[in-house]
């Protein structure tokens, strides 16, 4: 490993193209499209695939699947391509940095595609990472377009991961004083809505022949702050609910009030007995005051813990292009994920490249520095595939057995 002449050759390939990945990383960061709407970044990605001759499949409504080389092992490289939505106004804006992830993905395949390859290497283009536009993507799954909210579920149910052994991908990272980062975990998390509905009545006349469906919420949400001193910090459980809908005429009981939250923590085991403390307060707040409560439960995503094998590999192609000082190694993010879903099923890594600026999710989001953010990522991607390829890391034998325990448990199919 380290450096050898086949990653000499694909990094130079890299370098030659410079010009040109910036001048489609530019285009990418200035189409930014919501999940499962990115319809021009797919014709953008067509095209580039179509320029090189490049075969590819559909996936997952507005995903993209290439596949270079052939026979075992397998690498899946997995790209993100959704934006988000300003803050302020109107118009949306890539502040997660997912075009670059959009952009490494078509440089390394531009790097790759006439490089002999000593196995298979599945580069997907993956939509909808960002869990927002919940009402849009609900009518998709209706409609039978989609099966899941995310992208990578989505992707997983439809077994685009079955005879894959391993799975690598990267995300812009705002970490100050590192060039890349290696190793991080991300919060997983689970998402609760709680529906309670009273009685109305006149509030002066006949307050007695309601029922306050806000007294309701407010017990729940204070219940739910009482969890806190439960919660080990090292588990980093962090519930924040929010009163979503309340009925607000001042002269009646209100009848109908609304508390939703997400519950996040490090590891699976954490997130479940927090996101169980937490349903009960909400169920058994509203029963106690004897309104009518309906809590509702669903997957967000898993806590992403990484293969620590293939991040050994991954921080040695990062070596090779800076010094090993500038590498960051197991962070605890407060993020989360929909490639977590997928490091509970197969050996997985996400490593961070730094050179943007501004807040995640802020409208000041922006690329400040190209080479860190648009050249290194498919260097380290291809360099730790070249790696992979001969030094495989793989999951394939306990996947079968653990998607179809996901698929019951966690998106209870
Ligand atoms: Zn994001
Ligand atoms: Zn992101």
């Amino acid at each position: 490993m380290g450096m050898n002449e086949q990653k000499q050759r694909i990094f130079d390939r890299i370098d030659q193209n410079a010009q040109a990945i910036f001048a489609r990383s530019r285009r990418l960061f200035e189409m930014p499209e919501l999940g499962y709407r990115e319809v021009e970044t797919n014709r953008f990605i067509r095209a580039c695939l179509e320029d090189w001759g490049v075969a590819y499949a559909p996936v997952s409504y507005t995903g993209l699947l290439v596949t270079l080389g052939r026979g075992d092992p397998v690498v899946a490289v997995v790209a993100d391509m959704d934006g988000l939505p300003k803050r302020a106004g109107e118009g949306r804006i890539h502040s997660c940095g997912h075009s670059l992830q959009t952009s490494a993905a078509l440089a390394l395949i531009e790097a790759l595609r006439d490089e002999p390859l000593q196995g298979t290497l599945k580069v997907i283009f993956t939509p909808a990472e960002e869990m927002i536009d919940f009402e849009y993507r609900q009518a998709l799954i209706r409609q039978g377009l989609v099966k899941y909210p995310s992208g990578k579920q989505d992707m997983i149910a439809r077994g685009i991961f079955d005879g894959v052994d391993c799975v690598l991908s990267c995300h812009a990272s705002g970490e100050p004083g590192c060039r890349f980062d290696v190793g991080s975990r991300l919060k997983g998390f689970v998402i609760f809505k709680a529906v309670y509905t009273g009685r109305g009545a006149h509030a002066g006349a006949a307050p007695f022949a309601g029922k306050n469906a806000l007294h309701a919420a407010l017990l729940a949400q204070t219940a739910v702050a009482f969890l806190k001193d439960r919660f080990d910090p090292k588990d980093g459980v962090n519930v924040q609910p929010v009163l979503s809908e309340a009925a607000g005429t001042v002269n009646i009981v209100p009848d109908h009030a609304v508390v939703e939250t997400y519950v996040r923590a490090v590891t699976e085991d954490a997130l479940f007995a927090a996101a169980e403390l937490v349903e009960n307060c909400l169920q058994r707040c509203g029963e106690a005051l004897d309104i009518e409560t309906k809590v509702t439960r669903r997957p967000g995503f898993l806590p992403l813990a990484q293969s620590r094998q293939i991040n050994a590999l991954v921080k040695e192609n990062m070596c090779l292009l800076c010094p090993e000082e500038d590498i960051l190694e197991n962070l605890i993010s407060g993020a989360s994920g929909d490639v977590g879903d997928l490091g509970t099923l197969l050996p997985t890594v996400q490593f961070g490249f730094t050179g943007v600026s501004g807040r995640f999710h802020g409208d000041d989001f922006a690329v400040t520095d190209e080479e860190t953010a648009c050249l290194c990522p498919p260097k380290i991607l291809a360099g730790t595939v070249a790696d992979l390829f001969e030094h495989p890391v793989s999951g394939r034998a306990a996947f079968p057995h653990r998607k179809a325990e996901y698929l019951k448990t966690w998106l209870g199919e």
